[in-house]
């Protein structure tokens, strides 16, 4: 014991910190450094007016013009933020798509030469635009040969096309061809209707990628009553499912009137973490248009998910959830600090 926490035994933070640091260090299990740092404050106002599907398109703006060097230069900025907290392994999605073209990945790409001494960065395609549409689809198939983890957001293909189960079967049949993991977005709305969680365990049944999928958010689950979301979980340990919780991007969700079960916008870690599935740490968008006030603090951002789910006694799975369980998540050896 340091004799700073002798001297301070409620200095939760530092004795964390430490566990985490002899655990192997922080893992990131998702961010989007490609879009990082592009908010302003003559934005904030249209964050408060347009709704998450909506910015699907209107984030269009910091990736039209975005040369391959500026995403280099984003992408090398969010890196530095990671490597200055002690993170060894970041994952980060990457717009691959009809607007940002390969320029984003390209930029990607580069960074990781430049910064690879210093934090294993992985990379999964951001598939904003969907996996139906002609223009997106072929920059999905490209997209996917040139990351390590296929994304997945099947919202998107569903708001467009009515086609969620049809955005799953493409991204399934290419990461099982491709013999990469999957990252998906799902269940972030926090809406009781949302039941995105229980078919992507029925897919990763039906295509045999058990322990190869995880799910960003999964946050929707919580607003379902107790039967159903014991019914989930046990699917999701059936399935070896994981789960990567972002609090930090879902715990502004809007106001809203229909009655739910009470509870915090963030992924129910309290009863997923003793019903046994792996949950790993992400910061999401950093100060981008999505979540303008996300500076990537992983410190904040458990702390945040700790106490939103009331779920602040358990210190040793705090610890694996910054470290060894994001290992897991990003397909690395679970005791190998940032190794692949
Ligand atoms: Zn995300």
């Amino acid at each position: 014991m340091s004799e700073m926490r002798k001297n301070n035994p409620w200095n939760f933070k530092e004795l964390i910190l430490d566990e985490i640091k002899k655990n192997g260090g922080w893992i990131n299990a998702h961010v989007h450094a490609d879009r990082a740092f592009t908010i302003h404050p003559q934005k904030l106002a249209d964050y408060k007016k347009y709704s998450l599907e909506q910015k699907w398109d209107l984030v269009d703006d910091v990736k039209k013009n975005a040369s391959v060097d500026e995403y280099y230069r984003r992408i090398s900025q969010a890196l530095e933020l990671m490597i200055s907290q002690g993170v060894t392994a970041v994952c980060s999605n990457i717009d691959i798509d009809p607007i940002a073209e390969d320029r984003a990945i390209k930029g990607a790409i580069k960074a990781r030469e430049v910064y690879k001494d210093k934090i294993t960065i992985i990379y999964s395609n951001q598939v904003i635009k969907g996996v139906i549409e002609k223009q997106a689809r072929y920059w999905f198939d490209r997209g996917a040969e040139l990351v390590d983890i296929i994304g997945g957001l099947p919202e998107r293909d569903k708001r467009d096309y009515d086609k969620y189960e049809e955005h799953l079967d493409i991204i399934f049949q290419t990461a099982k061809k491709l013999k990469k993991r999957l990252h998906i977005h799902a269940d972030q709305f926090n809406r009781i209707e949302d039941k995105g969680t229980e078919m992507i365990c029925n897919k990763t049944e039906e295509y045999g990628l058990q322990g190869r999928v995880s799910i960003i958010h999964a946050l929707s689950i919580a607003a379902h009553n107790k039967a159903y979301r014991e019914k989930v979980y046990k699917k999701l340990r059936n399935t070896d499912i994981s789960v990567i919780a972002c609090p930090t991007a879902w715990i502004d969700s809007k106001r809203k009137e229909e009655l739910q079960p009470f509870h915090n916008s963030v992924t129910p870690i309290d009863e997923m973490i003793p019903a046994g599935i792996t949950v790993a740490l992400g910061t999401d968008n950093i100060a981008d248009f999505m979540v303008p006030f996300c500076d990537a603090d992983l410190w904040y951002d458990l702390k945040l998910l700790a106490i939103a789910n009331r779920y602040v006694t358990e210190i040793d799975e705090l610890v694996k959830i910054a470290t060894v369980n994001g290992r897991k998540v990003l397909g690395l050896k679970p005791d190998d600090p940032g190794s692949s």
